[in-house]
């Protein structure tokens, strides 16, 4: 970004220290950006009222009208750049860069790493540099960590959609309760001065949010260019399968605050139940166990009595129905089914994987196909068998946790999905592990895979790990490990 020289800006803010820095005890940014940061985040707060802000910047601006009136266009032109720069980079950012898949995956400390990053760059080089963001108070670290990030998500989608709605040559004035205030408040008509700094105040706001929003678009995209230790991980599993970091991403994204509330008999939550729903709590367990049981009606929990009466006031156990308190992805109700399971686990070493099983079948499986499965299901803990020439079965386990999980899944996939995903991998890493086995060989077993799944496993084979690009790991081994490396994370967040 090039920035105007000598700019009323510089001039007036550069060289005195800021304002608002003096007036409410603001550390330095080269002193320590952490309580900078906090610092600001405290005045922000207290200048709920807008009229102090407009005051202060106010009396600047009405100097820079006197000094350099003619100045408006040059900054109004400025902003107009950026903006569009703006709006390129970010449609870049999210059509093709899955920003905000990567930026859902990504723990909390490397999303302030770059918010921090945007906000100290706007102080910097935007407009007024740290007064700006007196004008700027949804711009906070607090706010825009919010919601396992999906706040600085909506906002930059905010900007992309108001940006749209203007032409290219017109500056984008992002919406904000503060400034409805600011623009209601003054008295009408304005004077030309009093119109110069409303313009110019509009411009101060929305440079610093271009600066900001710039900022943290270049630590981002630094993150991934250079392939941060943190962000490899996550860059990892989607480059080999977008899917799966979306499924992570999307249940994130959909996120609830609370738990929701279902009938313990019944099993139906508030919305199935209709506007007038009321629930009850069964007052023993609430009165002994501080445990709340709900029912929607007296006749469920009549109904319910049988099953309740041993535990009642005596164990706090409940259905864990799917996003009641008891269900340990209560927050995440678009986890996949497959990740449920992991995640209700806690720690995910106590999964039961035996339970991931051939799934039902959206195609006719081959009578190859049907004997695997019947001895994948017949024996739960083998992952796969092979046979030799002779007929000899060879039993396959893959031992590593989150490796047998990776590997079950893509073969629930392949024996069951109508996509049939999955088959190749398998096959890659069947390969890879047993080829050399005695009794089996690499052509032995492309010959058993191509029978079950009734495709030319070699020539499938090929494709896939042509696709996959030169590389000693195979699919499942990078899948597996950007699995462990996400799934921990993911579970870290839960509740
Ligand atoms: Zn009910
Ligand atoms: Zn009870």
């Amino acid at each position: 970004m090039s920035h105007p020289d000598a700019s009323p800006a510089e001039i007036d803010a550069s060289e005195s220290p800021s304002f608002f820095a003096r007036k409410f005890g603001i550390t330095s940014i080269k002193e320590d950006r952490i309580r900078w940061n906090k610092d600001w985040e405290t005045c922000l707060k207290s200048l709920k009222n807008s009229g102090v802000v407009f005051e202060e910047m106010q009396f600047v601006l009405r100097k820079c009208y006197e000094e350099y009136p003619g100045f408006l266009p040059d900054i109004q032109k400025d902003v107009i750049r950026k903006q569009n720069a703006l709006q390129t980079l970010l449609a870049s950012m999210f059509s093709q860069g899955n920003f905000a898949t990567v930026w859902l995956l990504l723990d909390e400390p490397n999303r302030q790493k770059h918010l921090m990053h945007g906000l100290v760059q706007a102080s910097e080089r935007a407009l007024f540099h740290e007064d700006a963001r007196a004008s700027c108070p949804e711009i906070t670290m607090t706010g825009l960590l919010k919601g396992s990030g999906n706040a600085l998500l909506k906002f930059l989608e905010l900007f992309q959609e108001m940006k749209s709605s203007v032409s290219e040559d017109a500056p984008c004035l992002m919406p904000c309760e503060w400034w409805d205030h600011v623009v209601d408040d003054v008295p009408k008509p304005l004077s030309d001065e009093d119109q110069f700094v409303h313009a110019m105040l509009a411009m101060v706001r929305n440079d610093f949010i271009a600066e900001f929003i710039i900022g943290v678009a270049e630590s981002f995209s630094r993150a991934v260019v250079n392939k941060d230790k943190d962000i490899k991980s996550i860059l990892n599993v989607m480059e080999q399968d977008l899917s799966i970091a979306d499924g992570f991403a999307h249940a994130l994204k959909t996120k609830r605050d609370k738990p929701i509330i279902r009938c313990e008999n019944c099993e139906k939550s508030a919305s199935e139940l209709g506007s007038d729903a009321r629930f009850m709590v069964c007052s023993t367990c609430k009165a002994k166990l501080k445990f709340s049981l709900h029912y929607c009606s007296q006749k469920c929990q009549t109904e319910d009595w049988k099953r309740h009466k041993v535990n009642c006031g005596k164990k706090a156990i409940s259905k864990r129905l799917p996003g009641t308190a008891g269900d340990s992805t209560w927050a995440y109700p678009a986890v996949p089914d497959m990740y449920r399971e992991m995640l209700n686990n806690g720690n995910g070493r106590t999964m039961n994987l035996r339970d991931i099983g051939a799934g039902t079948p959206q195609f006719v499986r081959s009578s190859a196909l049907q004997l695997q499965v019947s001895m994948i299901e017949a024996d739960k803990d083998a992952d796969y068998f092979l046979f030799t020439a002779s007929q000899e079965p060879i039993r396959f386990v893959v031992h590593e946790f989150f490796m047998k999980m990776v590997f079950r899944l893509l073969r629930t996939n392949a024996m069951s999905s109508k996509e049939r995903t999955g088959t190749c991998a398998l096959a890659q890493y069947l390969l890879k592990e047993m080829a050399s086995t005695p009794g089996l060989s690499k052509e032995s077993i492309l010959r058993q895979l191509s029978s079950e799944y009734g495709i030319d496993m070699e020539v499938a084979l090929k494709e896939f790990t042509e696709r996959g690009g030169p590389s000693n790991e195979t699919f499942l081994e990078k899948m597996g490990k950007g699995v462990r490396a996400m799934g921990p994370k993911l579970m870290s967040m839960g509740g």
